[in-house]
């Protein structure tokens, strides 16, 4: 038993420092991404070697992002837990009770639901702790009150956009916003903030392990996480899911083909 607790507690610990190190390492593996494809923008008539060489750093940036994925999946050990079609609706029902009994008065709260929204595979649980930790971030955020907006929609991550950003790739999703009018960071903040044991907040109030967790759940669901934030305005994040291109009917648990809305 000993020997078992002692495994749960290393596993642990190689999680956080693998989740801190992957963070880490996608933050210096962007940069050689886009300045290798500005530089071969700014070289309009390069040779095919040359060329080759771009696409040498291109891919293997990619990949290095593809392997600081799956480190990240390992090390949360969620893969292949509990996975069921969870509808975001659901979701929101939930968590609009508990903001509704727990949260103060001076915070205005709202969702909204695009129709026909598609569906997620995943595990409910972690799914919920995500929205959970982004809320409970964004009341602390609103000590003297505000607006916390919850919302979805169906994207299509295209090329050019996949191109752009590391961590995401072609394909369907369900991007989920929690948008909150409070103190906003500052990009050096914005920058740590998915860092496990980061906090601004006070002894006793956080333990800076919210986002990691966040993190780490959207990464083992095959998604990534968009933050835009402004100092006295406020913050959104944006979550992406990959989506399962099914719009469940809202009474029965059956599933039903979007209606001629694709193709
Ligand atoms: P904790 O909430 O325990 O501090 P988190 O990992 O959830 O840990 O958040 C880390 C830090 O990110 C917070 O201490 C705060 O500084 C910042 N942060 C997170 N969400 C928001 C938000 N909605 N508005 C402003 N700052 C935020």
């Amino acid at each position: 038993l000993e020997a078992q607790f002692l495994r749960a507690q290393r596993l642990e610990s190689i999680g956080t420092l693998a989740g801190g190190i992957a963070h880490d390492l996608n933050n210096i593996l962007t940069p050689i991404l886009t300045a290798a494809q500005l530089l071969q923008l700014k070289l309009p008539n390069i040779d095919e070697r040359s060329q080759q060489m771009f696409t040498t750093i291109e891919t293997n940036t990619k990949r290095g992002a593809a392997l600081v994925k799956q480190v990240l999946q390992f090390a949360r050990g969620v893969e292949g837990k509990k996975r069921t079609i969870v509808q975001v609706n659901h979701l929101f029902s939930e968590i609009e009770q508990i903001v509704q009994e727990t949260f103060p008065k001076s915070i205005e709260f709202s969702t909204n639901i695009k129709s026909d929204l598609w569906a997620i595979v995943g595990d409910a649980t972690h799914l919920h702790q995500v929205l959970m930790n982004l809320v409970v971030n964004a009341r602390d955020a609103m000590p003297d009150g505000g607006t916390l907006k919850i919302s979805a929609e169906n994207v299509f991550i295209d090329e050019h956009y996949a191109r752009m950003n590391l961590e995401a790739s072609v394909g369907s999703y369900i991007m989920i916003s929690v948008a909150d009018t409070g103190i906003g960071m500052s990009p050096k903040i914005v920058d740590r903030i998915f860092e496990p044991f980061f906090t601004t907040k006070e002894f006793g109030k956080g333990t800076g392990l919210g986002l990691s967790t966040v993190r780490g759940i959207i990464t083992s669901h095959g998604g990534f996480v968009n933050v835009s934030s402004n100092v006295g305005r406020g913050t959104e994040f944006k979550v992406f899911l990959p989506a399962v291109e099914v719009t469940a009917t809202p009474v029965a648990e059956n599933l039903e083909l979007p209606k001629g809305n694709r193709e």
